[in-house]
């Protein structure tokens, strides 16, 4: 059988910032004081991503999200390795569990892409076993738990047989009515969701939520949500989570843009995070009383199931905070 589409779209991704920038014609001289030349989280930005980028702008919203910039060197004592403390919620080497009735799987450390603002950039993941024996079975063992969240990584990035294999497990197990597929894989490569990757979310018994991670309205196109309606048909909803990004989407209009073009094509914009404070993103942060008054605008010109909610979480506490 074949290399799959998607797989071979993926080598096409941007991991040298040099080609990057001439894409992009981008003034070289300028790049000592922008680009972070070496970076422990690499550089990787899929072809399509690149390609709606505007050309000769070093402030474009959706190159800011990945280009590495001397920013990250900035340091603060409120921005750490593991901000949500992801890591005392560790049950097994790929399991966290931090609220009730709910268990995340970590299922892989590969992304379509890096985001520069990821909480999850310095996680200690565990690379070799991709069964999840030991996370299946202690699910197995707490009938407490009726949902599973597949995130990573990006659970997008296993392949057909792993998630097949993975959610027969999950089949098998009663307590567990519900899988949620954290991702933002369709963003880059929507390729990923063909007939094959189709089938093995059909064959589950379990009512399955997609949650997409997206940012700004650009990000889209129409055979994006051609995917994702392919998803949708097979009587999955569809929810977004979005991180309020400084110069990337802290601005009404693009978040109206951005929330009526989800609900134009019956997605539902589930959660505007405030940025986990994690080590070498402060300066994506945007102050909560700015996020609060967006949202007071956002609530007087969109219909209500237009409008996430805004929230943060805090370490420890067991559901995400709502801030407006
Ligand atoms: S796709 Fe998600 S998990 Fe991967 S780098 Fe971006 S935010 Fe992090």
């Amino acid at each position: 059988m074949g290399v799959s589409l998607w797989r071979q779209i993926q080598r096409e991704n941007f991991t040298d910032w040099k080609k990057l920038l001439s894409e992009l014609n981008l003034n070289q001289d300028e790049t000592s004081r922008i680009v972070l030349e070496r970076s422990k989280f690499p550089l990787n930005v899929p072809k399509r991503i690149v390609q709606k980028m505007s050309k000769g702008n070093w402030k474009d919203p959706i190159l800011r999200q990945f280009l590495p910039t001397l920013e990250e060197q900035e340091t603060s004592p409120l921005f750490v390795l593991d901000p949500v403390a992801d890591g005392n919620s560790r049950k097994a080497p790929k399991l966290l569990h931090k609220y009730q009735g709910r268990a995340l799987l970590v299922c892989t450390s590969a992304c379509a892409m890096h985001c520069r603002y990821c909480f999850r950039q310095h996680f200690d993941y565990e690379s070799q076993d991709k069964l999840f024996e030991e996370e299946i079975d202690l699910i197995a063992q707490n009938p407490s738990l009726s949902e599973i969240l597949l995130s990573g990584g990006d659970p997008l990035s296993l392949s057909d047989a792993q998630l097949d294999h993975l959610l027969k497990r999950l089949d098998a197990i009663a307590h567990i009515k519900r899988i949620r597929f954290h991702t933002r894989f369709p963003m880059g490569i929507p390729e990923r969701i063909d007939e094959s990757f189709l089938k093995v979310l059909a064959e589950s018994s379990k009512q399955i939520f997609f949650i997409i991670h997206c940012n700004h309205p650009d990000e889209f196109d129409e055979e994006i949500f051609n995917r994702l309606k392919a998803i949708q048909r097979l009587g999955i909803p569809i929810l977004t989570q979005t991180v309020l990004l400084h110069k990337v989407n802290d601005d009404v209009d693009t978040l109206k843009r951005l929330f009526e073009v989800l609900v134009d094509h019956a997605i539902i914009p589930f959660y505007l995070h405030q940025l986990d404070r994690v080590q070498g993103a402060a300066h994506f942060e945007v102050p909560e009383e700015k996020g609060k008054q967006l949202m007071e605008q956002l609530g007087t010109q969109l219909s209500g199931y237009a409008i996430p909610r805004y929230v943060r979480e805090i370490p420890g506490v067991p559901r995400k905070s709502p801030i407006a």
